[in-house]
């Protein structure tokens, strides 16, 4: 016997939508991670909106509403837009009819139960009526969230090979809810790992960069990636005893997954070239890696010195020091300082520029280049130095 909380607050433009559809006679009812996070009290990471499952198919979705949008009208998803043009999900309920372990090949028509039977763990597979306050829970994800168990529906290792990604999304659920995962369901996860090769890169990036901004303890996920079989073949780089060190990982406000792969793996770039990371992903990635990790001391000389070799990668740097330590570094103080006495670190921030160079005689090139090199060198040496006259003369002395 479960006990729910008799009334769950839906916010209202969620039961407004779902008013809409039953009123033009489709059943519709909440569904998700949502659900699963309130009944837990408001999990860690919580999704912030509640999905909505619908009788209505995609097309019946489009008509009833002014404003939506195709976000996968493929899977039976539409997106409704509410009065303050905050997007809500919709699907139509669906009975997975062909799987190759990379899609699903959908059918309308079905049921909630249907609906329900596809989804993926029990604690996924609650469903709650948001006008008639009534709850449907058939694989009874209310005691596995009791427990703390990620428990496949119905047969786990069928349910594994209809889609490899949920062996990576079991390992994300236990590690952000801090579950463990029903013995049966591990076994079909480690039996079927061989599927996971076939996974698209892209899908399994974003499960790693969600299960790192999610995971209550980082080294949990990245020992449940490691057992689970995923690491050896999409991260042979990740290193337990990096991550053992990390940390200040499972409390950095910023849960940056860049450089907590930097911080956890022994070759980020390769890994993030592996998962297709943007070109912005992987430049931050190379330039964490590369750069001088911190100042050669604590003098406010050394620290222009380092701002300038490091450039934009400063603040990366940071946080990842506060990652692999567990706390912002002792020089930290002499960072901000250094920024606000204004201190020039580039050639941008010198108080003449190519022009003026030109100006006094040098032929626009690489001469110019080398000279604003070389006043920057001066000025990092002594900032005082960095007023419009003085580097004048200075590079007239240079020649
Ligand atoms: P969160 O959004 O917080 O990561 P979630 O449970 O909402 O968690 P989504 O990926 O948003 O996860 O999916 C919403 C729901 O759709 C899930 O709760 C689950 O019921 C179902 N689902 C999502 N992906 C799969 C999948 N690969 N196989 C089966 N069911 C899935
Ligand atoms: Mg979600």
């Amino acid at each position: 016997m479960t006990a729910f909380p008799a009334e769950l607050s839906i916010p209202e433009p969620v039961r407004e939508i779902a008013r809409t559809l039953e009123s033009a006679g489709h059943e519709t009812w909440c569904v998700g991670g949502a659900l699963r996070d309130a009944l837990l009290g408001g999990a860690p990471g919580a999704a912030s909106d509640y999905d909505l499952a619908t009788a209505a198919t995609p097309q019946q979705v489009q008509a009833l509403f002014r404003r939506t949008k195709p976000i996968g009208v493929r899977f039976g998803t539409v997106g409704v837009l509410d009065r303050d043009r905050v997007l809500h999900e919709v699907t139509t309920f669906r009975h997975d009819v062909a799987t190759d372990g990379r899609h699903a090949v959908v059918r309308y028509g079905a049921s909630l139960e249907d609906d329900l039977a596809r989804r993926d763990f029990t604690v996924n597979a609650i469903a709650y009526h948001p006008l008639r306050h009534e709850w449907r829970d058939p694989y009874d994800g209310a005691a596995d969230l009791r427990a703390g168990v990620i428990r496949a529906v119905g047969v786990a290792a069928e349910r594994f090979r209809e889609d490899y990604l949920r062996i990576l999304r079991a390992v994300r659920f236990a590690a952000r809810l801090d579950f463990s995962i029903d013995v049966p369901t591990w076994e079909a996860m480690r039996a079927n790992r061989g599927g996971l090769a076939g996974l698209s890169a892209e899908r399994v990036r974003d499960e790693w960069f969600k299960g790192l901004r999610t995971a209550g303890a980082v080294l949990r996920l990245a020992e449940l990636w490691v057992e689970a079989g995923v690491a050896q073949v999409w991260m042979p780089e990740l290193d337990l005893a990096l991550a053992q060190r990390a940390k200040g990982a499972s409390h950095d406000p910023l849960r940056d997954p860049v450089l907590l792969t930097v911080a956890i793996t022994r070759d980020a770039t390769a890994v993030l070239q592996r998962l297709k990371a943007s070109n912005a992903e992987l430049t931050r990635a190379r330039r964490a890696v590369t750069a001088p990790a911190e100042p050669a001391d604590a003098s406010a000389l050394a620290m222009r010195r380092w701002r300038a070799a490091v450039g934009g990668a400063a603040d990366d740097l940071v946080a990842l020091y506060r990652i692999r330590h567990g706390g912002a570094p002792e020089w930290a103080e002499a960072l901000a300082a250094s920024r606000a006495r204004g201190e020039a670190v580039d050639r941008g921030g010198l108080a003449v520029d190519g022009a003026d160079l030109q100006r006094l005689g040098l032929t626009a090139g690489p001469v110019v280049g080398r000279t604003l090199d070389r006043l920057l060198e001066a000025v990092l040496e002594r900032p005082d130095r960095n007023t419009r006259d003085a580097l004048l003369a200075l590079a007239r002395e240079l020649g």
